[in-house]
């Protein structure tokens, strides 16, 4: 399996090599040159298997001449040996025809944890076959980084530099990624919004300089292994919801359209996937988009469902490209005039292939709170606050064709001031983070600066002798 970028002027990679390089040189996203395909008799075969038996099905194509059957095997039981619930993803059905399926039995308590805690082991695994190490930096909105630290944490080939927008992540979010005393992790605390935080990352990968003499690496969800990761669930949902074989509806919380790209994925392998729904807050860019084919940024605004305080979302490139024909010039235009303009717009013909598949809803903060609060009273369930926009995108936008899968990205114990308010009621964090709020922290807080960033990452890995 050869990779190629949404940009079409970087050189076609193997697996191995789009794992390790994330961000492709001409600063496109790297995807598959062919999708494989399942036909329904395969897929249906899959219906008794374990989560991390699924997961190497799925995965088996895309990591073709890089992984052995056997290695991959034992990486995705390695992996999924972790997560505190037997079924890994287990399906809770709501109500007739609505069913919600738990991303949350990771280490971190996110659905960041499905693909990291694989990335981690992957890089592990590629990393001492080559004898090589690298530099991993990414940005957070909140979830990304803490369970990036928890997957590379202690690994001796890796140094992990993690930026979080200081102040605009909740207190277990930042405690979760400032508690790992590891000292390979090293957590960035930068004055400035999520997208700055972003921006700073996609400029350490545009100085080639910098990004060869760091071996800088991506964790982020633009690295293809993160959305590889993701697309076993929807197998998995469709799986457990019917044969693998029906139609099957998804709403996703989106930020940086990873998660449901993932879905997109899936369908292009073959998944009967009838709708795939998007739920946004406040900040509602895709929302627009869909109403108007024009993506537009206004400025971020901070919300209870701060994963998804971002306007930019990186994962959409990886759309663009499909849906308009796998041109990467027209991809790379597109894209150079929205980083010079902070707009561009689609024509008709797109429109109507995006719209075939995605559907959106938004959601401000009082209206989330209702959604939490309402699924309390009627099934006794906790939501956090971007599962009940998930939840709330499914309910307005489903077309009934199928039954709706709605992700629970979050456990409610990450965000327990939004759930409490909502519902009276207050989520316990589980055993294994009880203490986390008495946990030591460790991060340096640093100016939304390029040039001070570089300087923090080069005088620390001179420190830690990998320069
Ligand atoms: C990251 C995150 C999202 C957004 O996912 P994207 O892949 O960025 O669209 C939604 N909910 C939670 C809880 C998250 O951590």
């Amino acid at each position: 399996m050869k990779y190629i970028s949404t940009r079409g002027q970087a050189p076609e990679l193997d697996f191995d090599d789009v794992v390790l390089t994330g961000l492709a040189r001409d600063g496109g996203l790297y995807v598959p040159k062919v999708w494989p395909e399942f036909s329904p008799e395969e897929i249906r075969s899959w219906k008794d298997l374990t989560y991390a038996e699924l997961a190497a099905k799925v995965m088996a194509p895309f990591v073709e001449g890089c992984l052995s059957e056997q290695d991959l095997s034992a990486l995705t039981r390695d992996t999924y040996a972790s997560f505190d619930h037997a079924d890994v993803a287990p399906l809770v059905k709501l109500a007739d025809g609505e069913y919600m399926l738990e991303l949350f039995h990771g280490p971190t308590l996110a659905f960041k944890d499905y693909a990291l805690q694989f990335l981690g082991r992957l890089f592990d695994h590629i990393l001492k076959k080559r004898g090589q190490s690298i530099t991993i930096a990414g940005a957070t909105s909140g979830d990304t980084g803490s369970a990036a630290i928890e997957a590379c944490r202690d690994r001796d080939a890796i140094e992990i530099f993690i930026l979080h927008p200081e102040g605009k992540v909740s207190e277990v979010q930042r405690r979760q990624m400032t508690t790992v005393m590891s000292d390979n992790v090293h957590n960035i605390a930068l004055k400035g919004t999520f997208d700055d935080c972003q921006n700073t990352i996609k400029a350490l990968f545009d100085d080639e300089a910098f990004r060869d003499k760091v071996d800088l690496s991506a964790v982020n969800s633009i690295n293809w292994a993160r959305i590889l990761g993701q697309i076993v669930y929807y197998f998995w949902a469709a799986l457990k919801v019917g044969d693998g074989t029906q139609k099957v509806s998804f709403a996703v919380p989106t930020g940086n359209f990873g998660n449901v790209f993932a879905g997109f994925a899936a369908r292009q392998m073959g998944l009967a996937v009838e709708q795939l729904v998007i739920g946004s807050n406040s900040n509602d860019i895709l929302i627009r988009f869909l109403e108007s084919g024009r993506m537009e940024t206004r400025g971020v605004v901070h919300t209870i469902s701060p994963s998804m305080d971002i306007e930019i979302s990186s994962n959409f490139e990886r759309l663009l490209f499909e849906l308009s024909g796998r041109d990467g010039k027209k991809v790379s235009a597109i894209m150079q005039g929205f980083k010079e303009s902070g707009n561009y717009a689609v024509d008709a013909n797109f429109m109507d292939n995006l719209k075939s598949i995605f559907e959106g809803a938004r959601f401000d903060d009082d209206a989330t709170r209702d959604l939490i609060r309402t699924t309390y009273e009627q099934n006794k369930i906790l939501l956090d606050p971007h599962s009940a926009i998930g939840l709330g995108a499914a309910r307005a936008c489903n077309n009934k064709a199928a039954p709706m899968v709605v992700l629970a990205t979050a456990h409610a114990a990450k965000f327990p001031d939004a759930v409490k308010e909502a519902s009276g009621q207050h989520p316990d964090l589980p055993a294994h983070l009880s203490d986390l709020l008495e946990r030591p922290e460790r991060s340096e807080t640093l100016a939304n600066d390029l040039a001070g960033v570089k300087a923090y990452l080069e005088s620390t890995l001179t420190a830690r002798g990998k320069l």
